[in-house]
């Protein structure tokens, strides 16, 4: 049941720098061997599976999801959230904590563990709050959140103001060995802006939210980080200066580091301005443009799937966050997938919720724009979702060296598809890539030796 041999794909494992043709073998949901070793060793009736022309991985990581569960399920579920997870070819996903009630007390994380349990496709890790009820004002439990198995703390969503606070957090978080992420928004700065702050803000005559309102957190980190030695991740970064920022402290050593997601190193803010204003400038240099323009996908202007916080910026800031990618200023890709129903984002720009979906389109956007663009080798975007969230988070996943879970995902990085909300598992449907053709995709996603999702053309196999 828990033991499998894929055969003849491409092993790609940073790890240990392994990136080779070979066979696997997963034994009662632990990696037992790779190499010739693994036919050797596997039992004459086990299940087998030829990925011979695939990329086999370790299973890939998102650190940034909102299941939404407990309180907001009619948006999604942990079985939901975790269905498109296992679509999108991730085995494992750490929760945000804010839903309703927050996850910021022992009670909670309990209640979300006992519920991955029983209804999860992959793994579900759980980060904390900082602050009670993720309002800012008062320090969570942060010693009990750790003793209930929160991996990281953050108020997701919400930034804590009081750098004070901040500090007392980073001191605790210190003593418990727990990193703590940070969604780097000043709320003075940023007041009530829907969209980035420049050009595209002013001829659609929306508030402004200005790259200055990420970097100014990401500098009070930087050197909150350095005061308390701390560990601080700064989520979703979205700005040039972020990246600026970012790359000088950990040249000094600084305990930080960042995260990027696909929607802000493909699109720009000109999106908001429908996709004619798009695929004019800034949409050509999305990789596959040549292969999408005979029908390029098209939405009015105000689309309030192109909303989300931080918001899309210029096409300078998605240059910056490519860069950072590629020099390893950010070592970790997550999708920060916030899934909200369509009648609360139906509604004008202003009052729609911040956020979209992201699991099953965040690897083939990251390996168009990456990988297809030429930034990044196949092994070091597959580190920015194995085995560097693992070290951060310190999970023992991200790997397939023999003894750790049988977690592994098998892509195509050449499969083109065409996205359609048809055929998401998410119960929310805020993409904004729902017709884009995109390129590679997860065939098979395999969480301690079990097939959480295998697509048709391999079903057969298992
Ligand atoms: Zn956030």
């Amino acid at each position: 049941m828990n033991s499998l041999l894929l055969t003849g794909g491409r092993v790609v494992d940073p790890a240990n720098a392994r990136d080779e043709v070979a066979d696997l073998l997963i034994l009662n949901g632990k990696i037992a061997a790779v190499g010739p070793e693994s036919a050797k060793r596997a039992p004459a009736d086990i299940k087998k599976l030829n990925v011979s022309g695939l990329v086999v991985c370790p299973g890939l990581i998102d650190l940034h999801v909102h299941l939404r569960e407990p309180g907001q399920t009619s948006k999604e579920t942990i079985a939901s959230g975790t269905d498109a997870a296992a679509r999108g070819g991730f085995t494992s996903v750490v929760c945000m904590p804010n839903t309703a009630p927050a996850i910021d007390s022992s009670a909670t994380v309990a209640l979300v563990h006992e519920r991955a349990e029983q209804s999860a496709a992959v793994n579900v890790f759980v980060a904390g709050a900082i602050t009670k009820g993720i309002a800012g004002e008062e320090l969570a439990q942060i010693g009990s959140l750790k003793k209930a198995g929160v991996v990281a703390i953050t108020d997701d969503g919400h930034c804590v103001q009081s750098n004070e606070m901040m500090r007392r957090a980073l001191e605790y978080a210190r003593m418990f060995d727990l990193p703590v992420m940070d969604h780097c928004q000043d709320y003075a700065l940023v007041t009530d802006g829907v969209m980035h702050e420049g050009y595209w803000s002013t001829v659609l005559g929306l508030r402004g939210w200005p790259s200055v309102g990420e970097e100014m957190i990401v500098a009070r980190n930087i050197l909150l980080a350095e005061t308390t030695g701390c560990h601080v991740h700064c989520q979703h970064l979205s700005a040039a200066g972020s990246v600026r920022l970012l790359r000088e402290a950990k040249k000094r050593g600084v305990p930080i580091s960042g995260e990027a997601c696909p929607h802000h190193f493909t699109l720009t803010d000109a999106a908001v301005a429908g996709s004619d204003k798009f695929w004019a400038d800034d949409g050509k240099a999305v990789s596959g443009y040549d292969r999408m323009s005979s029908a390029l996908p098209s939405w009015p202007s105000y689309h309030t799937h192109f909303k989300m916080n931080p918001p899309l910026r210029s096409a300078q800031d998605r240059a910056a966050i490519l860069e950072g990618l590629e020099d390893g200023t950010i070592e970790i890709l997550s999708s920060d997938h916030a899934p909200h129903l369509n009648y609360e984002k139906e509604v004008e720009f202003d009052f729609a919720p911040f956020g979209i979906t992201g699991l099953e389109t965040e690897l083939a956007l990251s390996l168009m724009q990456l990988y297809h663009a030429k930034h990044l080798s196949l092994t070091e975007i597959i580190a920015k979702f194995t085995v560097n969230p693992a070290r951060l988070l310190k999970l023992a996943k991200g790997t397939l060296a023999e003894g750790a879970d049988g977690d592994v995902t098998v892509f195509d990085p050449d499969r083109e598809w065409v996205f359609e909300a048809r055929d998401s598992a998410s119960k929310s449907l805020n993409s904004p890539f729902f017709g884009w053709t995109l390129k590679g995709r997860a065939v098979a996603t395999i969480v301690s030796g079990k097939t959480a999702w295998v697509e048709q053309s391999l079903a057969g196999g298992v």
